[in-house]
C-alpha cells in the first residue's frame, strides 16, 4: 500500500474538481477534523515517531484502538438478542483490553471490509476469526495464535446428492470473500470442476445454499458446527481440511504497542484461566435456542432497528441539506454566462451521475484514506458520497426548474427597469421552485433509501441493522420484511408531509 504524499496528487483537473468538492464537502460537515480524533492515527504516529527516536514503545495502556471485525462469524463474533456484539473475539478483545488498560471501538464491518479497512488505516487492528496465512504475513503482523481452525463443506440439511468433493462436478458453490475457505475452495475447484462465488458474509453464504443457489458452502468448521447447532438449515459432511490458526492483525510495522499489549493480555488470560473461560462459554453451548413467532422477532429487533432508522435519517438529512447547497450553487453555475462556471457545474455532475454510488461510497472510506493517508469516519464519508451523488441530481434539477421558466419572463421583467438579480429573484426563481418542488421530492425520497447502500462501508443505518439481525438469528425473508416496512412506513409519511407543504406554498 503505497501512499502517496498529498501534493503528489496531480491528476489532470478532474482529480483535481474531485479533490476540491472534497475539500469544501468536509468544511461543510465541520467533521472531518474530529473525526481524526477517534481514529488511531494519532496514538501510531506518536509510537511511530517514539520508535524512531529510538525508544521502545510496548505500551498501549491509555489509548483507544478502533478494531474491526466481521458482522457476523458465531461463536467469534455475532450479535446477542439485544444487538450487543458478543463471541470469543469480542470477549477475548475486551478481556485483552481491560487487562492492559487500553480502551476498543469495535467496527463490525464484515471480513473483506474489515481488511480493506485495516490497510487503509482506518483501524488500527482486525479481529475477526483472521487465519494467520504465509501469504497475510506479507502486508500483516499477526499475534500469537489464540484459536486453531480449518475449512470444512457443509450442504443443505436435506441434500442428500453432495457427500464429497467429487459429487460437485459442474455445481457452483460459495465462500467468503478473501477468506482462507475461499482461498482453499479456489484450489481444488478445478480438480473437482465445480465454480466458486464469493459472497460477503457466513449468512448471506447460508441463505445460498438452502435457497439453492448454491450447492456447497466453504467456512471454517467451528463456525459450521455452531451455526449447526444452531438450526442454521445446514449440515456437514467432509472431514475438516488442515487449516491455519487465529491472530490479531495489525499493518506491518505499525501499532506494534497494541500487538505487544495483545499478546501480553493474551499470555497472562491464558495463565489465569480466564481463556479457557471464555471459549468455554461459547464453545460448550450446543443446546438449539428457540425461536420465538414473527411479533416476537419484531418485538426483539425493534432497539436494533430504531437505532438503524434514526442514523438513517440522521444521515438522509445532512446529506439533503448538503447536497441542496451543492444543486442550487451549481445549477446556477449551469445556467450562468460564464463558460468557467458552466464548465465546472458540467464536471462536478457528469463525475458523480456518472459513476455509480456504491464506487463512490468505497472510493471516499477506503480509497481516499489510502491516497491520503487521512482516515475518514464512516459519517463522514457516507453524507459525503450522498450528498456530492445527490447534489449532481439536484444540479440538473435546479437547472431544468430555471430553464423552463419562460425566457420571455425574465426579458418582461427587465424591461420593466427590474436588475438581472431582482428579476431572478422575484420573477423567475419563484416559478422556477413550483417546477422542481415535485423533483425535489423525488430526490429526498431516493436519498433516503440510498442510504442503505453506506451498509457496504459499515455505517449501522437501518439496513445494517437488519443484516446483523438476520446474520445471528438466521430468519432473513422476516427481518427484511420488517426492515422494508419501516423504510415504507417512513417514506410514505415523509412524501405526504412533503405534498401537504408543496400544495400550502405552491398554490
Ligand atoms: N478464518 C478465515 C480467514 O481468515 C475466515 C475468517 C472470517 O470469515 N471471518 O480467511
Amino acid at each position: 500500500m503505497h501512499k502517496l504524499p498529498p501534493m503528489r496528487r496531480r491528476r489532470g483537473g478532474t482529480f483535481a474538481a474531485l479533490a476540491a468538492f472534497f475539500t469544501v464537502a468536509t468544511m461543510f460537515l465541520g467533521i472531518g477534523g474530529a473525526s481524526a480524533l477517534s481514529m488511531p492515527s494519532a496514538p501510531a504516529a506518536a509510537a511511530q515517531a517514539a520508535t524512531q527516536a529510538g525508544i521502545q514503545v510496548t505500551d498501549a495502556s491509555g489509548k483507544k484502538f478502533a478494531v474491526a471485525t466481521d458482522t457476523t462469524f458465531a461463536p467469534f463474533e455475532f450479535r446477542d438478542g439485544s444487538g450487543e456484539l458478543v463471541g470469543i473475539d469480542m470477549d477475548l478483545l475486551r478481556a485483552i483490553a481491560k487487562q492492559e488498560g487500553f480502551e476498543v471501538d469495535i467496527k463490525s464491518l464484515g471480513f473483506d471490509a474489515a481488511l480493506q479497512a485495516l490497510q487503509s488505516n482506518q483501524v488500527a487492528g482486525v479481529i475477526a476469526g483472521m487465519s494467520i496465512t504465509d501469504e497475510r504475513k506479507k502486508i500483516f503482523d499477526f499475534s500469537e495464535p489464540y484459536f486453531d481452525s480449518g475449512v470444512q463443506m457443509a450442504v443443505g440439511k436435506n441434500d442428500s446428492d453432495i457427500k464429497s468433493y467429487a459429487d460437485l462436478k459442474g455445481k457452483t458453490v460459495t465462500a467468503k470473500r478473501g477468506s482462507e475457505g475461499e482461498t482453499f475452495a479456489n484450489s481444488i475447484k478445478d480438480q473437482y470442476g465445480f465454480t466458486v462465488k464469493a459472497l460477503a458474509d457466513s449468512a448471506t453464504m447460508y441463505d445460498d445454499v438452502k435457497a439453492g443457489n448454491s450447492v456447497a458452502v466453504f467456512d471454517d468448521y467451528p463456525v459450521l458446527a455452531y451455526g449447526v447447532s444452531q438450526n442454521n438449515g445446514l449440515k456437514i459432511v467432509t472431514e475438516k481440511e488442515q487449516g491455519s490458526s487465529y491472530g490479531f492483525a495489525v499493518n506491518k510495522g505499525q501499532n506494534q504497542d497494541l500487538l505487544a499489549a495483545f499478546n501480553d493480555g493474551l499470555a497472562t488470560l491464558k495463565a489465569n484461566g480466564e481463556y479457557d473461560k471464555i471459549l468455554d462459554k461459547y464453545l460448550a453451548k450446543s443446546e438449539v435456542t428457540e425461536q420465538g413467532g414473527f411479533f416476537q422477532l419484531v418485538k426483539d429487533s425493534f432497539p436494533a432497528l430504531m437505532k438503524g432508522l434514526w442514523l438513517t435519517i440522521v444521515a438522509t438529512v445532512l446529506s439533503l441539506a448538503i447536497a441542496l447547497v451543492l444543486g442550487i450553487l451549481f445549477g446556477f453555475f449551469k445556467v450562468s454566462e460564464s463558460k468557467i462556471l458552466r464548465g465546472i457545474a458540467t464536471t462536478y455532475v457528469a463525475i458523480f451521475r456518472g459513476t455509480p454510488l456504491l464506487v463512490q461510497a468505497f472510493f471516499f472510506y477506503f480509497g481516499l484514506p489510502q491516497m491520503t493517508g487521512q482516515p475518514i469516519d464512516v459519517l463522514t464519508a457516507g453524507v459525503l458520497t450522498l450528498s456530492l451523488n445527490a447534489g449532481a441530481y439536484m444540479t440538473e434539477i435546479v437547472r431544468g426548474g430555471i430553464q423552463s421558466v419562460d425566457p420571455g419572463q425574465l426579458e418582461a421583467s427587465r424591461s420593466l427597469g427590474l436588475g438581472y438579480v431582482t428579476s431572478m429573484r422575484r420573477v423567475v426563481v419563484p416559478q422556477a421552485i413550483k417546477i422542481m418542488t415535485p423533483s425535489f421530492i423525488n430526490q429526498f425520497v431516493i436519498t433516503l433509501k440510498d442510504t442503505s447502500l453506506l451498509a457496504v462501508i459499515g455505517f449501522a443505518e437501518l439496513t445494517y441493522q437488519g443484516q446483523q439481525i438476520y446474520a445471528s438469528n438466521f430468519r432473513t425473508g422476516e427481518t427484511l420484511l420488517i426492515v422494508a416496512a419501516l423504510y415504507f412506513i417512513v417514506i410514505t409519511i415523509l412524501t405526504q408531509l412533503s405534498n401537504v407543504l408543496d400544495r400550502k406554498f405552491n398554490k
